[in-house]
């Protein structure tokens, strides 16, 4: 029996964050368990607009090469993109590179198949332990005694060595951690929120071409287009919160006559009445952003991934962050020879000034990518920094 193999690690939130940090644990033989309060995605129906694809970049990449995952990740569930596609009001397009040196490119994955490969991979080690339907609900800091409501039992009681909260944005770990002294937190809803839209596959491609993450940026709102494996289409309309329900209980012919103005070569792609259905069966989400400091409380009780630093997602960092944050752990766990209970306590002094260097990155971005790209002297400033 190795000294890991008696440590025991609970991991809040099966996420892409909280399996990526419990497939970690697992490889230097920890006894992970690990709680989820939903029901396990790989067996549920997506909700439509519920899907989220996402840009996985090369923090993220690195992280899952770690668990060799991320070829497979790359072949099997990505599609490559290499730059911007804008789509100007007059029909024009133009693309932004992303890497015009080496051609890098991000990778647009479906969440919920990136989620599910992660919980596949988590299944096969021997020293974890998976729970669905364990909602946390309670925290005691001093005696690491942790409260779940499950199907069977209202109040399931376990007293792991090490607590890793990775229960999202609106974290329970994190919500205990606050009543805490000497616990900093703010979060803030930004004036946008977003609603999905999913395309079929197989559409003109002159108009979307492959490869590309396409934006309409008309200022105060944008849409986004991100590829699929399967060649259709996940596309997002950002606008003011205030300005949803103008839209999504207007009458079929306002709806359409909206996307027709700003959108109008979207529009043609698709059957009017399919794009009616998806609007109206939409439903308008916000965005909030999360900061706290410290990430941690005593030595075995840790926040990483959206519940530490949820950000806007303009910048497609979110998940990515998530994923470096393991990367750090990993880092940290070697320098300090396993010593747990150091890592979690160096954890957020190694990490808090880059969490919030990108998360002040993602509003400007914000910004940019529904107006500024649009704007003349951006592109003029874009054609100096090629050069
Ligand atoms: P989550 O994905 O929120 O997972 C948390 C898990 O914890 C969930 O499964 C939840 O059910 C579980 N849980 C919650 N409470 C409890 C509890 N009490 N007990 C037990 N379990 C619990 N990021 C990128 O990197 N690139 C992108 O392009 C990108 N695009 C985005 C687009 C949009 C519109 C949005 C909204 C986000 C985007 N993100 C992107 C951000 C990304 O979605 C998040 O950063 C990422 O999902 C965070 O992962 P996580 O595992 O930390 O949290």
């Amino acid at each position: 029996m190795t000294f890991q193999s008696r440590i025991k690690i609970a991991i809040i939130g099966a996420g892409p964050v909280g399996s990526l940090c419990a497939c970690f644990m697992a490889e230097y033989g920890y006894d992970v368990t690990v709680y989820e309060s939903r029901t396990d995605i790989r067996h549920t129906e997506t909700t439509i607009g519920r899907s989220i694809n996402m840009a996985l970049s090369e923090r993220g990449i690195n992280a899952l090469q770690f668990i060799n995952l991320d070829n497979i990740v790359i072949d099997e569930l990505a599609e490559p993109m290499y730059g911007r596609m804008i789509h100007s009001i007059d029909g024009r397009k133009y693309n932004i590179l992303y890497d015009i040196l080496e051609n890098k490119c991000l990778y647009s994955v479906n969440r919920n198949d990136l989620n599910a490969v992660l919980l596949t991979k988590l299944e096969k080690y021997q020293n974890v332990k998976l729970n669905f339907s364990h909602k946390l609900v309670d925290i005691d800091f001093k005696t690491t005694q942790l409260t779940f409501e499950t199907l069977e039992n209202p109040q399931k009681i376990v007293k792991p060595d090490i607590v890793i909260g990775c229960d999202g944005a609106y974290s329970t770990v994190r919500k205990n951690m606050i009543r805490l002294p000497m616990f900093n937190y703010s979060q803030m809803y930004i004036d946008h929120g977003y609603l999905e839209i999913n395309l079929p596959s197989n559409l003109n491609k002159d108009i979307l071409s492959a490869h590309y993450l396409h934006i309409w940026p008309r200022g105060t709102f944008m849409l986004i287009a991100l590829p699929n494996k399967d060649k259709s289409w996940t596309c997002t309309l950002f606008m003011p919160m205030d300005k949803f329900p103008l839209l999504l209980e207007s009458e079929t012919e306002n709806i359409l006559s909206f996307f027709y103005k700003h959108f109008k070569d979207f529009t043609n792609l698709i059957h009017p009445k399919y794009l009616i259905d998806q609007v109206k069966n939409g439903k308008a989400r916000t965005l909030i952003s999360i900061k706290c400091n410290p990430y941690h409380v005593n030595d075995n009780f840790l926040l990483i991934g959206d519940a530490a630093h949820a950000i806007v997602p303009f910048y497609g960092q979110g998940m990515n962050a998530g994923f470096e944050d393991c990367t750090l752990l990993n880092l940290l766990l070697n320098e300090y020879e396993h010593d747990l209970n150091t890592v979690i306590k160096m954890f957020t002094s190694r990490r808090i000034h880059d969490t919030e260097a990108i998360s002040d990155l993602a509003f400007y971005n914000y910004t940019e990518m529904r107006d500024l790209v649009a704007r003349k002297s951006f592109l003029w400033r874009k054609k100096i920094d090629n050069i």
